[in-house]
């Protein structure tokens, strides 16, 4: 993704690398208080079965043993919370988002969970962490990557992170394949998504970004060799409803 010349997608535009971090917040900021009614609406519920299958192949400890977790474009903190239900007392949650408007929604739903002391917010940039190296027990990355602009320095930035023997996952849409599947995907995208999105949050654009920038994210092989070149180890991922997310994993060894 970094390219020689410095540009890169936002959507179906080419734009200089600097421009679409920017052009990415203006995207967060506008729909950040109805990011959660959108996805349960254009996924019809899915991403929450997408984001329990992470969470189980994530596996934290339900014992007391310590296990901190790095979420990181984690927005509204929804992998932070379905870890923490799933975990120990032992666990806790950091949630890292450049995105002050998605990380305030996440901070008033924390609060209302009662999970403050086992969740917190931090602002920050995927692709340069403010975290010491080795200093997490695994690092998840859900429907975000596909929105930083230099996916290699994000996923060497994972690596540093993470602990020896300890786990990358990584949630994001991706490329249906099955025949019949993809022409009914391409037209709920196209058609349905960016009106949808007018309607709840009143910016169909945003959603249009959404719907192209998944189709210029890697396909699931060319995305693993990208985790494998960060120094990723045992680099898998599965392929969910057809195709339409897949969820990638590696280890640090
Ligand atoms: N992980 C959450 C979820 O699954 O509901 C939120 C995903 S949301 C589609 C994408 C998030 O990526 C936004 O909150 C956005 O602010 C964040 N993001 C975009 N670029 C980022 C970057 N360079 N570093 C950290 N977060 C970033």
């Amino acid at each position: 993704m970094d390219r020689p010349d410095q540009t890169t997608h936002f959507g179906f535009r080419d734009v200089a690398l600097d421009d679409k971090q920017t052009l990415v917040n203006e995207v967060f900021h506008s729909v950040a208080r109805r990011y959660d009614l959108m996805n349960d609406l254009m996924s019809v519920g899915l991403h929450r079965v997408w984001k329990d299958i992470m969470i189980s192949a994530l596996n934290p400890p339900k014992s007391d043993a310590p296990f901190a977790l790095l979420d990181v474009a984690g927005g509204t903190g929804d992998i932070a919370f379905r870890a923490a239900k799933a975990a120990g007392p032992g666990f806790h949650a950091t949630v890292c988002d450049i995105n002050i408007d998605m990380l305030d929604v996440g901070r008033s739903r924390a609060a209302a969970r009662h999970l403050d002391a086992q969740v917190c917010f931090v602002e920050g940039n995927a692709e340069a962490l403010a975290f010491p190296d080795r200093a997490f027990d695994a690092y998840t990355i859900a429907f975000g990557i596909r929105n930083v602009p230099r996916i290699n320095l994000a996923l060497r930035e994972a690596y540093r992170v993470l602990r020896p023997g300890s786990r990358f996952l990584c949630l994001e849409f991706s490329t249906v394949d099955m025949p019949g599947l993809d022409r009914l995907y391409d037209l709920f995208s196209f058609k349905v998504i960016p009106p949808l999105g007018r309607v709840v949050t009143g910016d169909a654009d945003s959603y249009q970004y959404l719907v192209e920038s998944i189709r210029k994210f890697p396909r699931p092989s060319a995305f693993a060799e990208m985790i494998g070149a960060a120094g990723f180890s045992r680099v898998k991922w599965q392929s969910l409803s057809g195709g339409i997310v897949a969820l990638h994993s590696g280890w640090r060894l």
